[in-house]
């Protein structure tokens, strides 16, 4: 990272993120002391030649002039994380690896219009990595230098930015943009709000909140937002007001917007793009495989209008979308035999996916069950039409099987169970479905290992 260079700087978590910033900033010239209640991640971080310093201790702020924080770190008032405690009181900032990587950015000189890689940021409740995901591959399938990474996998630190012309792409969790002392995307999406990870911030406002920093004052030139929730169309009409309307492209997938902006919407699967009230572009998404459901549709739309503000036609987009072959773990087809398929939808870790993965589909055998996120069921119950039999998972089965009123729902506790059960009864032309609407951690390390469980199991079958 740059401008950096001969200052201290603390790093708390020294995982994925917390290890690429501390090398940043070592490579920038920076010291680095670091912690990890994690006697092992300190070893690893110690063989690498970074210093460990317990940083709650008295006196280990002297001299530091920031503490970068790793996401999944407690610093909610009045209980954070006592490493947090210490530098709030001695009055160090905190700030995030994705700070770094904007302020570097502005340090490098790169900001100025014509030697930056433009850098592109998506939020949003869900839909994010499949958004990210696909902007990469439209671009790269343009031809133009484009880079990933974020909350997807790659940490931001670890890329080498390109230059004129290029892109970064970023998927940024309400988890980094609320830490982040610098955001400054030139283009940022912001895909649809619900109820998420409220522990963390504190309720739906500080939710809210932590997402809409990447729209602060001064903030990106072009911002693509999702108006399906009233939270969208106030950030919509906040953004637009006294900069004219290409400042906002709206995006939706339940009307048909209208009026003298710039609108990117899905209607019955059919993309279009207004702009002051003449149709500009349109893309049929029902041939699109790698899309299916309206909630995709939505990922469609936010992409198409990032890329159209990157110069592209509506015909390459279409090239791009048309080859896109999805995420795994995201409504992901994993097999079919006998007139039935199974579906992987293991990312459907809240209520809101797990609905829109219902929605996608018909005659659902519907796997779910697992940690139960704050905020309960609720939005859920009326996207079961689909279903014709639930098969739930997870520690707390039974409680959950309870409030998924009139769906018959059988408590099966584990996945092997469930895909047993789900086998045994499903007829032609149903659907096995895993969208858990629940966290994995009750039973799993991860979304990713459930969801390779589910398709092992699945395997035995096919
Ligand atoms: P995120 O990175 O925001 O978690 P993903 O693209 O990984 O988003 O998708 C997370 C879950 O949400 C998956 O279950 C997926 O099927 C579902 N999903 C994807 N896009 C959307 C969307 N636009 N709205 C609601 N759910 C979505």
């Amino acid at each position: 990272v740059r401008g950096y260079d001969g200052r201290r700087v603390a790093v708390l978590g020294l995982g994925r993120s917390g290890l690429s910033a501390a090398r940043a900033l070592r490579a920038g010239g920076a010291e680095a002391v670091c912690w990890d209640d994690n006697p092992a991640a300190r070893e690893a971080a110690e063989s690498e030649g970074f210093q460990c310093l317990d940083l709650a201790q008295p006196g280990a702020f002297d001299g530091v002039t920031s503490l970068i924080l790793s996401p999944g770190i407690p610093h909610l008032y009045p209980a954070p994380n006592r490493v947090v405690r210490a530098a709030w009181e001695a009055g160090v900032p905190v700030d995030n690896d994705i700070g770094l990587f904007f302020r570097s950015l502005g340090a490098a000189g790169w900001d100025s219009f014509d030697m930056a890689p433009r850098v592109v940021a998506v939020t949003g409740s869900n839909g994010k990595s499949t958004t990210a995901a696909l902007i990469h591959h439209v671009l790269a399938e343009a031809g133009r230098a484009v880079e990933l990474a974020g909350n997807i996998g790659r940490g931001v630190l670890d890329i080498d930015p390109p230059g004129d012309g290029g892109v970064v792409v970023l998927e940024l969790s309400s988890y980094q943009t609320d830490l982040a002392r610098a955001l400054t995307p030139d283009v940022a999406v912001f895909t649809n709000l619900s109820p998420d990870h409220l522990d963390r911030h504190g309720g739906m406002g500080g939710y809210f909140a932590a997402k809409r920093r990447l729209f602060a004052e001064g903030g990106p030139d072009r911002c693509i937002i999702g108006v399906d929730e009233d939270e969208g169309r106030y950030l919509a009409n906040q953004l637009a007001e006294g900069v004219g309307d290409d400042r906002v492209i709206a995006v939706s997938v339940e009307r048909k917007l209208t009026g003298p902006g710039w609108h990117v919407f899905a209607r019955k699967g059919f993309l279009s793009e207004y702009r002051k009230g003449r149709q500009v572009g349109s893309i049929d998404l029902r041939a699109i495989a790698g899309l299916p459901g309206a909630h995709n549709h939505q990922n469609a739309c936010c992409a198409y209008a990032v890329c159209r503000t990157l110069g592209l036609a509506p015909r390459e987009i279409e090239q791009g979308f048309q080859s896109f072959g999805g995420l795994p773990h995201r409504s992901q087809i994993v097999g079919e035999k006998d007139g039935v398929r199974f579906v992987n939808d293991s990312k459907a870790t809240n209520v809101d996916s797990a609905a829109k993965a219902l929605k996608a589909f018909e005659n659902v055998r519907w796997i779910c069950g697992g940690l139960e996120k704050e905020g309960g069921l609720e939005g859920l119950l009326e996207a079961t039409g689909s279903v014709v039999k639930a098969y739930v998972i997870g520690r707390e089965a039974a409680g959950f099987a309870v409030q998924l009123q009139g769906v018959e729902a059988e408590v099966c506790g584990d996945m092997a169970r469930a895909v047993r059960r789900a086998v045994e009864e499903v007829q032609p032309g149903e659907v096995i479905l895993l969208a858990p609407a629940a966290a994995s951690f009750d039973q799993y390390d991860s979304f990713e290992k459930r969801g390779d469980d589910f398709m092992a199991e699945v395997a035995k079958y096919l």
